[in-house]
């Protein structure tokens, strides 16, 4: 089939290039032209492993074709996939939908007569296939350009995006036209997992849900974490504990300073805001938004216990992404956190293996760059490992102590064994033990 994606991103890149992969030819469009001569040569504009490859190969037989122009592919293509961003909203925290919208105009103009599935991929409240449909309608060239809106939200990880995209656990197509349900089973006819049809609606639902879910689990257990913590329990052997029990499950389960990254942060908050749009004020994600943020200042009031005043002190913090294997920044935890400690006048020295160039773009000259963990810990008179980096896992600590000013971790991600690191006469502060 030929097909055009909106958002040559982590999504639109990788699904476009999977697309290909399939046999199908795939324009991926987006503004800038630097990065789509650069997407031309094989060079990809963010971090995942594998990601490359494919995009060349498929570049070089002709099948993934990068451009700036949506009248390139649009007018050629059966199907339409729209993955630009939907950052939030900073009034309310509502899905902004401007990048969305503006793609469906410039779609809209492009499509050709006869007729072509325009796909929601982006994460958009329930609602938003009806505005864009409205918006193709407005803006479409004439009676005989006939489409159907479909909503299929994604739901690979950072990191993972290449390995997600080709084995996901369900493709969701949601539609209320027949043709438009058969072309989108037929352009998915290679993929192994099972596709869910549903109403536009309800595919909607099935992201924020499916989101709000997993933020959910990361919220719980940082409650948990916190009870733990004044009841001299670990939390860890809660996990253990509770996730024998196969309702549960012993996965998915990371007590830190909170969920945060690209997508959980801001797709929790919308969902809230649609709950409140809805008339449902007393609600769930409110809260779990609101106990989310106040994480980071539980960390620092923990950090400023422990030292006294933060005040010209020399912090060493180690993660700067979300988590690890990736170098997005969006929604990263780290950065508030260390915009908090400055704040406070204390003295930062970071380093993260994939994510600081991008992170240097947002915290500046505030900070110290270090190239490698050992450079952050020297002089530091307590050392802050945000994220279970293998690299930060298999630290010396006998050559962390003997560097650090006053040998104190903060274990946020509970990745180090607390007897062997208090053996070695460190103060460890951990989540939830
Ligand atoms: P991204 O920022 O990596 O990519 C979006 C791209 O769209 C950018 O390259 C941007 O330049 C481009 N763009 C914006 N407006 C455009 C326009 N009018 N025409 C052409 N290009 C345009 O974002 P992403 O991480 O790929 O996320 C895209 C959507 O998918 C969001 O709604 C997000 O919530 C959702 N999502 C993201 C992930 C994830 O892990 N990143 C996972 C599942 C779903």
């Amino acid at each position: 089939m030929k097909v055009t994606v909106i958002g040559a991103g982590y999504v639109g890149l990788t699904g476009g290039a999977v697309l290909a992969d399939h046999g199908h030819t795939v324009w991926v469009v987006r503004r800038d032209r630097e990065k789509i001569e650069n997407l031309k040569k094989g060079i990809i504009p963010i971090y995942e492993p594998g990601l490359p490859a494919v995009v060349r190969r498929n570049v070089k037989t002709g099948r993934l074709i990068p451009t700036t122009a949506y009248a390139e592919g649009v007018p050629q293509s059966e199907v339409v996939f729209i993955a630009v961003g939907t950052p939030q909203n900073e009034k309310d925290g509502a899905a902004d939908l401007t990048q969305v919208f503006a793609a469906a105009r410039e779609v809209a103009k492009h499509l050709r007569e006869g007729f072509t599935v325009v796909v929601d991929k982006s994460t958009v409240p329930p609602g938003t296939a009806e505005r864009v449909e409205k918006i193709i309608n407005k803006y479409k060239r004439g009676p005989r350009v006939k489409f159907a809106v479909v909503s299929s939200p994604e739901f690979l990880r950072e990191g993972k995006a290449l390995e997600d995209t080709v084995h996901p656990d369900r493709i969701v197509i949601g539609s209320a036209s027949p043709p438009a349900t058969k072309i989108m089973v037929a352009l998915h006819k290679k993929f192994k997992c099972p596709l869910v049809v549903t109403s536009v609606r309800s595919a909607e639902v099935i992201k924020y849900a499916a989101n709000a879910y997993l933020s959910l689990r990361i919220g719980f257990i940082d409650q948990i974490a916190n009870l733990c913590e004044k009841m001299g329990a670990d939390v860890m052997d809660v996990i253990g504990g509770i996730g024998l029990d196969r309702r549960i499950g012993t996965h998915y389960w990371f007590p830190g300073m909170g969920y945060g990254g690209y997508c959980f942060p801001k797709d929790v908050k919308a969902l809230a805001a649609l709950f409140v749009k809805v008339g449902e004020k007393d609600n769930l994600f409110i809260k779990l938004d609101r106990l989310n943020e106040a994480r980071v200042a539980r960390y620092v009031t923990r950090l400023r216990k422990a030292l006294g005043s933060l005040r010209g002190k020399r912090i060493g913090v180690l993660g700067l992404a979300a988590k690890p294997g990736t170098d997005d920044i969006r929604g990263s935890v780290a950065l508030h956190f260390v915009k908090a400690l400055k704040k406070l006048g204390a003295k930062i020295k970071v380093y993260d293996p994939l994510a600081q160039e991008n992170a240097r773009l947002v915290l500046q000259k505030t900070v110290t760059y270090c190239r490698n963990p050992y450079q952050v810990i020297k002089g530091t008179a307590a050392l802050v490992v945000m994220v279970e980096d293998e690299e930060f896992k298999k630290l010396k600590m006998e050559k962390v102590k003997k560097l650090m000013k006053k040998p104190l971790i903060f274990d946020v991600k509970n990745i180090y064994n607390l007897a062997r690191l208090r053996r070695f006469g460190f103060t460890v502060h951990a989540t939830g033990r």
